[in-house]
């Protein structure tokens, strides 16, 4: 049996994690299965997309323990893109490792608050392997660590782009914006 890995790409938005993740996983070539989350509605594609236009064909699930159901025999990598929205995450990644697949996920880390979303800091503490991805740049040209909310939020997790979030650096990250809870 193939010896299992946990494989994580996490950053800002726009740090380029899915990209690396998508070129990684090219670069491997093995028999692959996508997963994307059913929350992500920013787009109704199945298909996870990054830079230069290269993409690969994804399954929507709505919670990590359907991506139990969806691997066939004989896969050896399993990907799943916006790791943050799946419940069960990180029990589902360590059942694949221990049946010897590669598991590679990509996330955001921290929610819009500036506090981690716990699935994502567990994920990290159980993974063999994590890169962060820092390409992404806040508008004064620093490093960006953080996703700012640009319109008030009502939730941890509310799916967006560049319309409701940017990246930003930890000099000019500022808490939520006035009228926002900060529970
Ligand atoms: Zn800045």
């Amino acid at each position: 049996m193939c010896e299992g890995r946990i494989r994580v790409w996490v950053g800002t938005m726009y740090s380029g994690k899915t990209t690396a993740l998508l070129e990684y996983v090219m670069m491997r070539g093995d028999k692959t299965q996508a997963f994307k989350p059913a929350q992500d509605t920013r787009d109704d594609r199945d298909t996870i997309f990054a830079r230069g236009g290269i993409g690969i064909s994804a399954t929507r699930v709505a919670h990590a323990g359907e991506i139990l159901e969806f691997v066939d025999e004989g896969t050896e990598v399993v990907v799943v893109d916006e790791a943050f929205m799946l419940p069960g995450i990180v029990s589902v990644a360590q059942i694949l490792r221990r049946k010897g697949l590669e598991v590679c996920l990509a996330s955001i880390a921290l929610k819009w608050d500036g506090t981690p979303f716990r699935n994502v800091a567990e994920l990290l503490c159980y993974a063999d392997h994590v890169v962060v991805c820092d390409e992404a740049k806040c508008t004064c040209g620093a490093r960006a660590s953080y996703n700012r909310a640009l319109l008030p939020m009502e939730e941890d997790i509310v799916p967006g782009d560049g319309e409701r979030y940017a990246p930003q650096c930890a000099r000019c990250f500022v808490k939520p914006l006035p009228g926002v809870s900060d529970g």
